[in-house]
């Protein structure tokens, strides 16, 4: 069996080396996503029974830290591709086989991207706003979604729309090349800006009915299963890992930096300076609980325990947040120095600022786990109350 950590620690070196022109560029590294290809990386975590790599999540989060410490564009639109296959798998091994075209498709090279996020109302995971109009055989979608990462290479597309009958939301696939789709450049930010997360534009598009799962009803009360638990903790243990590479990586580079820099007049390197001791226990004191509960969601998993909402998001919640404030102190470390675009440190500043806008954002989160340990069913209407 492939060692993928291996890899992936092969593919960081050949990718730090141009995440900075990519940043500074805007531009979508097609180099990095065909090299995964190549590598075998992109079907890592189909099942080697099914000509994949087998990977499972532990192996897929370590992986992505570690692509993300190097280039973290490349490792979170990758992401997008990789977690749905990956959750996708774990359920073929526990007897769920729907997976399987899309397991034959990845192995054979293609690219998966989609978009949940409608672009005039942002994310609503229960309902969308674009609409989906039944029509003879299937539905016809004219919309906008945006935060399309990977938009600029994928080619095949999931997206979420409406069905203007009956209200519920339809996740469907299509082919990139499918007759009024099309992916528009508007992906210009501060932060992760080699993950090309163009919008998408329907223009009366044909979706047909085999292309379309009926996914739930919004009225309806939430659904929370094997299937879900498996998507969602893929998705958060994998974005948290991410953002978590981004900070260990900036407190590499910032404890190297105080601990070989000597300032004319001292005696000892900076590393000495008690405020740079402090910042050093801050760092840790952020990253390690991060860490460890990382650790901890994947061993309960893995002893097959069902997590709750509440764990998952904990865990998104608590790494992100954690990541980006580790960031914030290794720039204090490096000083001035580290706003200067010659140095990678502004660069992980604004890139790790970008995991808190990843379902589910700070306010859902804190709105389901502090209900969740209140006991208050999450259903529970009002949602909240008027007096
Ligand atoms: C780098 C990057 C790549 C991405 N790639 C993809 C991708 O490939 N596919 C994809 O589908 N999405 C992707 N996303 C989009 C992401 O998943 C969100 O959908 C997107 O950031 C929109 O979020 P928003 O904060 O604008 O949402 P909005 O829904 O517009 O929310 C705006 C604000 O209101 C708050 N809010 C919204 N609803 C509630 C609520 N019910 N309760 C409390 N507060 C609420 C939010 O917390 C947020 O602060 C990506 C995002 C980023 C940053």
């Amino acid at each position: 069996m492939t060692d993928w950590t291996a890899v992936a620690g092969q593919l960081a070196e050949e990718f730090a080396p141009r995440a900075a022109e990519i940043d500074r560029e805007g531009r979508f590294p097609t180099e990095n996503v065909e090299r995964m290809k190549e590598v075998g990386y992109l079907s890592s975590v189909v099942p080697v029974e099914l000509g994949g790599g087998g990977a499972d999540l532990a192996t897929f989060a370590a992986c992505q830290k570690v692509i993300a410490g190097a280039c973290a564009s490349t490792a979170l639109a990758t992401n997008m591709h990789l977690f749905g296959i990956g959750a996708a798998a774990e359920g073929w091994y526990g007897g769920d086989r729907s997976g399987e075209p899309i397991f034959a498709m990845v192995a054979d090279g293609t690219v998966v991207g989609g978009s949940l996020t409608d672009a005039a109302t942002g994310l609503n995971v229960r309902t969308s706003s674009t609409p989906a109009r039944p029509v003879e055989g299937g539905y016809v979608i004219t919309g906008r979604k945006s935060f399309c990462s990977l938009a600029p290479v994928l080619d095949f597309f999931w997206g979420t729309a409406a069905d203007t009958e009956t209200g519920r939301l339809l996740l469907f696939g299509l082919p990139r090349a499918t007759p009024g789709l099309s992916f528009v450049d508007t992906w210009d930010t501060m932060a992760m800006r080699g993950t090309g997360s163009w919008d998408v534009v329907f223009e009366d598009v044909f979706v047909p009915t085999a292309a379309v799962q009926r996914g739930t009803d919004p009225a309806g009360p939430p659904v929370w299963d094997a299937a879900q638990e498996r998507t969602f903790a893929w998705f958060a243990v994998s974005v948290a890992s991410v953002y978590l590479g981004i900070a260990r990586a900036a407190a590499r580079f910032a404890y190297d930096r105080v601990t070989s820099r000597t300032v004319t007049g001292a005696s000892l390197p900076m590393a000495r300076q008690p405020a740079q001791v402090a910042s050093a226990a801050e760092i840790e004191l952020a990253l390690r609980p991060a860490e460890a509960m990382v650790a901890d969601v994947l061993t309960r998993r893995a002893a097959g325990e069902l997590l709750q909402p509440a764990d998952i998001q904990a865990l998104k919640h608590v790494s992100v947040s954690a990541a980006a404030a580790a960031v914030d102190r290794c720039v204090r470390m490096v000083g001035g120095h580290g706003i200067f675009r010659s140095l990678p440190m502004e660069r992980y500043y604004r890139d790790v600022r970008a995991g808190q806008f990843h379902p589910p954002s700070a306010d859902v989160a804190v709105e389901t786990i502090g209900k969740a340990a209140l006991g208050t069913d999450p259903a529970a209407q009002p949602r909240w109350p008027a007096d």
